[in-house]
């Protein structure tokens, strides 16, 4: 079985998907690069009963190189992001806050700095139906110069250079969901209206995200 490491992290990352509450059923699917290969959740599969075996591995084509299952309807989606940028991992969600969202707006309000570690404010892409090359290639624009974006009346997309980073945006993602919804209708009541942050600050933000993070020192052990 080739790329067990990637099939074993994609199952771990599957799994995490409905109990998180990123997505309900077998909705949702993520996929990690390897090379001019790419390791698939398989479409319409209960995430319980994943396992790497039947994790699917494809070209850049979308050419099953192995596995016994159909890999994901959004594979379109997935393999649009590799060839067009230098992604090598791909999460897609139906996370409520995050759908709810898309359908209201074609941007999401940034009224928080933590928009920065998408590089720029959330576009929500044009809707198309799920699983075609016309989502493929909305999804693809409104992620330009972006980390996530939203899906119109769909769900979320988020990349990175590994499904940790790509999940993790996820999670994100559906939090700067959340809140706009909750500062919009808790402010609505009060005549209020989330204040929005002005693009400098966001992009000062981004600038200093880039020495953000630490990892433990080797002697502790972690
Ligand atoms: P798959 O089960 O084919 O991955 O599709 C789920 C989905 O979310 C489609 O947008
Ligand atoms: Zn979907």
């Amino acid at each position: 079985m080739r790329l067990a490491k990637e099939r074993a992290e994609v199952v771990r990352f599957a799994q995490r998907l409905r109990p998180e509450g990123l997505v309900v059923g077998t909705s949702g699917n993520l996929s990690v690069r390897v090379g001019d290969l790419v390791v698939a959740t398989p479409s319409g599969l209960d995430y319980d009963a994943l396992t790497p075996e039947l994790v699917c591995v494809i070209d850049l084509d979308g050419e099953l190189v192995e596995g016994q299952l159909d890999p994901t309807s959004e594979t379109p989606l997935h393999l649009s992001v590799y060839r067009t940028t230098e992604h090598t991992a791909v999460v897609h969600t139906h996370a409520t806050s995050a759908a709810a969202v898309s359908t209201l707006v074609d941007e999401l309000p940034t009224i928080h700095y933590l928009v920065g570690l998408f590089n720029g404010a959330i576009r929500v892409a044009p809707y198309a139906t799920y699983g075609t090359p016309e989502l493929a290639a909305s999804v693809t624009d409104a992620l330009k110069g972006r980390n996530g974006c939203l899906m119109a009346n769909h769900g979320t997309v988020t990349v990175g250079s590994s499904l940790a980073q790509a999940f993790q945006l996820n999670q994100y993602l559906e939090w700067l969901c959340e809140l706009w919804l909750r500062a919009s209708t808790g402010g609505a009541a009060l005549g209020l209206r989330p204040r929005e942050l002005p693009v400098e600050e966001i992009e000062r933000v981004i600038a200093k995200f880039g020495n953000y993070g630490q990892v433990p020192p080797p002697e502790s052990g972690r």
